[in-house]
């Protein structure tokens, strides 16, 4: 695992305060990657080792491990963002910096059970992708994130006392020590918050670096995805630019709003604003395949494929 983004490596990382922003809206990218976590910031590094030019645009900011401190009431809004939908009935935390979800979650790396996989097939009628198919694909991500198996004495306090309740209700037969992506542990129960020892192996800490390192990767952080200019084919929906504002993070305030051309876009900004970037674009026709998309406005009355 590489041990961060080297500084050198880091002047490709652009930002509000260190770079204006017009020679990207200026070039035509072979691909523009949406989200920096494990999606995008793989696709991204893929496409770029694969000799793509590869613009990757993340909403937060660029972290470096020094700046990550286990402070309970700082580190959950820096390294994330809360949403919440109108009326406050949903709530959203998800990462919001360069590296998504691999920074602030908990470096769990589990394989789906055999029967995931099952159901694939039988219910779903997925059958091209098994575990034996899957099976070089976890071990390259394994490696290149230092997963590993946790060792007992890593156990922290949290677990040990979940194991003494599975013990007094006799159900330890079925704990098993879980694989994370760290290279060791220190135990504080916090990765939740990022890890402030910098032991993950987050995609600052593995894709990232090594994609930065071909030369044909460049990332726009604070930079955040509005809409897709595009049009309908028969074929799909065929994006032709993306609309862009590129906004401080401290202060929120917007710096500047341009659009992005590249031959190829690959949403990769989260479940939900995934389908929020798509559902903003006027052009993008949401109906999968003959079936309408309802959505359901937070007061019940149903308006067929519009953002709420
Ligand atoms: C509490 C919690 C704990 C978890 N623990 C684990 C765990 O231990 N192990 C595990 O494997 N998984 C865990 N997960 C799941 C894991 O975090 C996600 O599966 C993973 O992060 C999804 O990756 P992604 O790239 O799709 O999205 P994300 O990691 O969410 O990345 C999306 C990125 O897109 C950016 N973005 C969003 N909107 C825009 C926009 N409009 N323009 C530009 N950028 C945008 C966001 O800032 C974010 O950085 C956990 C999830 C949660 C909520």
């Amino acid at each position: 695992m590489s041990r961060g983004i080297a500084p050198l490596l880091a002047r490709r990382i652009r930002s509000s305060a260190n770079h204006g922003t017009d020679d990207i809206d200026r070039t035509l990218w072979d691909a523009c990657v949406v989200g920096s976590g494990p999606g995008g910031a793989v696709a991204a590094a893929t496409l770029a080792e694969a000799g793509w030019r590869v613009l990757l645009i993340e909403r937060g900011a660029y972290r470096p491990a020094d700046q990550l401190n286990f402070r309970f009431l700082d580190m959950p809004m820096r390294l994330g963002r809360l949403d919440v939908t109108k009326g406050a009935r949903v709530a959203l935390h998800q990462g919001n910096v360069l590296g998504g979800g691999s920074i602030i979650w908990g470096g769990v790396a589990m394989m789906p059970p055999g029967f995931v996989f099952d159901e694939w097939a039988h219910v779903s009628e997925v059958d091209s992708i098994t575990a034996d198919s899957l099976a070089p694909h976890y071990a390259y991500v394994a490696k290149t994130m230092s997963v590993t198996r946790q060792k007992i004495e890593q156990e922290n306090r949290s677990n040990a006392i979940v194991r003494q309740m599975a013990a007094a209700l006799g159900q330890s037969e079925g704990l098993e020590l879980v694989r994370r992506y760290t290279r060791g542990c220190r135990g504080t129960g916090l990765c939740n918050i990022g890890c402030g020892f910098d032991l993950k192996g987050t995609m600052a800490n593995s894709f990232l670096p090594t994609a930065l390192e071909t030369g044909n990767l460049t990332v726009q952080t604070e930079c955040e995805a509005v809409a897709f200019d595009g049009e309908q084919t028969r074929s799909g929906f065929r994006a032709t630019a993306l609309h862009v504002v590129v906004r401080d993070v401290a202060t929120g305030h917007r710096i500047s709003r341009f659009a992005i051309k590249a031959k190829a876009f690959i949403v990769a900004s989260g479940a939900i604003h995934s389908s929020a970037l798509l559902l903003r674009t006027r052009a993008f026709d949401c109906r999968l395949n003959t079936r309408k998309v309802w959505l359901q406005r937070p007061r019940g009355d149903s308006i067929p494929g519009q953002a709420v």
